[in-house]
């Protein structure tokens, strides 16, 4: 898809995997989400960690908000995730004006000012794919690796406002 030579680096400052640097596993994943219910439960997380990893594709008046969902996921859970995904949904649903129910992730840090972080212990083009898939191995390994990836991105922007 993209143009990138084998043992190219990513925007992130990650190496790039067999399938190409992050945005072709990025595709790939949500790619292969669609027809796979069970994987598209990570899928919030999935976008989140994306984005934080590589704002310059991103809105960033959302990254805000994605980096307290990561938060909220990382200290509650999956599902905790999700029941707060759709309540947006639904909120946004009954009003005509589309926005963000941030009440539920208001607790949690807002982003760090400074970033983007330029090195990530866990990226997506780390990612293992095998026999054409991502979840080769089952659902609970693979969001075992998307979670290990979510933790890369908080701790990177975490710790750019410590620095
Ligand atoms: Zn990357």
């Amino acid at each position: 898809m993209s143009e990138s030579p084998v043992g190219g680096r990513c925007d992130c400052g990650a190496v790039a995997g067999p399938l190409g640097v992050c945005v072709d596993y990025y595709h790939a994943i949500l790619s292969e989400e669609q027809a796979d219910p069970r994987m598209y439960r990570w899928h919030a997380p999935v976008v989140c960690a994306y984005l934080l990893q590589h704002p310059s594709g991103a809105h960033e008046k959302y990254l805000d908000g994605q980096f307290r969902q990561l938060q909220l996921y990382l200290d509650k859970g999956l599902d905790a995730l999700l029941r707060v995904a759709a309540r947006q949904v639904a909120r946004n649903g009954h009003r005509a004006r589309a926005g963000y129910d941030m009440s539920p992730l208001a607790a949690y840090e807002p982003l760090p000012t400074g970033g983007p972080p330029g090195h990530f212990r866990a990226s997506f083009c780390g990612l293992p794919f095998r026999g054409g898939s991502f979840v080769f191995d089952g659902h609970q390994a693979y969001g075992r690796r998307i979670e290990l990836i979510a933790e890369a991105t908080v701790e990177s922007w975490r710790s750019i406002q410590a620095s």
